[in-house]
């Protein structure tokens, strides 16, 4: 490397070190609130039941390791992930808890990998036990396993009445340590909880079923239901342990589920505006011109958008927050920029801080906002939030 060359990339460095991840648009994660949220969840749970956190997809967007150690210092005795990838990049900030793999891994160099690093996987067939144990026997091993029965979801698993079966023959396999025992419901948020014929209480029914025929009902096997959605539903639903993620994150999976936990939002996505504009009324605003002034507006230019995970579908129908005003965003969402209407916010200048999701002042949106406005979840809106955007622990 020439002299010339080496003080560009020492100066390059250097300015890129000196960059304030607040400068242009960033998420806020609040550790302590996924903490407290843990906390609640597990008061909540009976004392035999123990709490999950899923933290697959990066902890639903807040930063996966963040999220775990908080729900494990707030009372989660166990971690679930979606994918090896993320499994790996939790053993290596040396998070030691135990985790449970919820995806299906096909390949043996996959399950080769999860048991190197002590990751349980999830099996839905014979095939994959056969695969486990081979991998195990020839490294002279036991690999501790789960089991996932379909009880009414159609996706992962092995036909609930093959559970009693596939457990036995599971049991039989020397080197596999069968841990646990689950299925997933498909319609708890919908549901409610005395309505004994939704498809909730008819998947509890089997998975009950599958039980009652097992040795002492399955005692010693780790039996788990509900989603963020079962635990707030109904506390037959909890068995031995729940698996939780939307409500670790501070949002409730249905409106009529809101008040059953006390949960605190855990994220904020907040940017810069980098340029105030006036423009007289008559005048078409941000491509396609969807929105044309109809009186001299200040226009605020913000530094966030589509390629950060402010979904191009909300274009006009969100606001951003300035102190609790909500600002109406105007015209099209841009992929790096929004548009806000701050004719009535003279106090916001450029380099203010402006709020698009989260609390700001006695104001609040929330993901359930979001998603209302344009035919999502609030699953999706919380993972939809993009690298670019830097998280910050407050
Ligand atoms: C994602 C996932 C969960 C968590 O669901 P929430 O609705 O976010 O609580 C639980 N179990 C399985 C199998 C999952 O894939």
């Amino acid at each position: 490397m020439s002299e010339l060359s080496r003080a560009a990339t020492d100066g390059a460095r250097e300015v890129g070190a000196a960059i304030d991840p607040r400068q242009r648009a960033w998420v806020e994660v609040a550790p302590k609130a996924i903490e407290a949220n843990a906390a609640a969840l597990k008061s909540h749970l009976g004392a035999t039941s123990d709490l999950m956190a899923v933290v697959k997809a990066d902890g639903y967007g807040h930063g996966a390791i963040t999220v775990a150690r908080a729900a494990l210092n707030g009372g989660a005795t166990s971690l679930g992930v979606a994918t090896l990838e993320e499994g790996i990049e939790l053993r290596r900030a040396g998070l030691k808890a135990p985790m449970l793999l919820l995806g299906n891994l096909t390949q043996a160099e996959e399950l080769r990998s999860c048991m190197h690093w002590g990751l349980m996987p999830t099996l839905s067939s014979m095939r994959e036990a056969l695969l486990c144990q081979n991998l195990a026997e020839g490294s002279g091993r036991r690999f501790a396993v789960q089991l996932k029965l379909d009880t009414g979801m159609s996706r992962l698993g092995c036909d609930w009445q093959e559970g009693p079966r596939l457990v036995e023959a599971i049991r039989q396999l020397e080197n596999l340590e069968l841990c646990g025992l689950y299925s997933h419901l498909a319609c708890a948020d919908n549901d409610h909880e005395d309505d004994d014929i939704s498809v909730t209480a008819q998947q509890q029914r089997r998975f009950q079923e599958v039980l009652d025929q097992l040795p002492e009902r399955g005692r010693g096997l780790c039996r788990h239901l509900a989603n963020s959605a079962g635990t707030l539903l109904n506390r037959h639903l909890h068995h031995d342990m729940v698996r939780v993620g939307l409500a670790l994150y501070g949002q409730a999976p249905a409106k009529h589920l809101d008040d059953v936990v006390p949960l605190q939002p855990a994220l904020a996505v907040r940017a810069r505006v980098t340029l105030i504009r006036n423009i007289p009324a008559g005048v078409g605003v941000s491509y396609g011109h969807r929105f044309v002034s109809q009186r001299p507006t200040r226009l605020a230019v913000v530094a966030i958008g589509y390629a950060d995970g402010i979904l191009r579908a909300l274009s006009g129908k969100i606001h951003g927050l300035h102190g609790s005003q909500r600002l109406p965003q105007v015209g099209a969402i841009t992929m790096d920029q929004v548009l806000l209407d701050a004719t009535e916010a003279p106090s916001l200048e450029t380099g203010s801080t402006v709020t698009l999701l989260g609390r700001d002042g006695d104001a609040e949106i929330s993901p359930q906002d979001w998603s209302e406005l344009c035919g999502s979840i609030p699953w999706e809106i919380l993972c939809g939030f993009k690298q670019r955007l830097p998280r910050i622990e407050v």
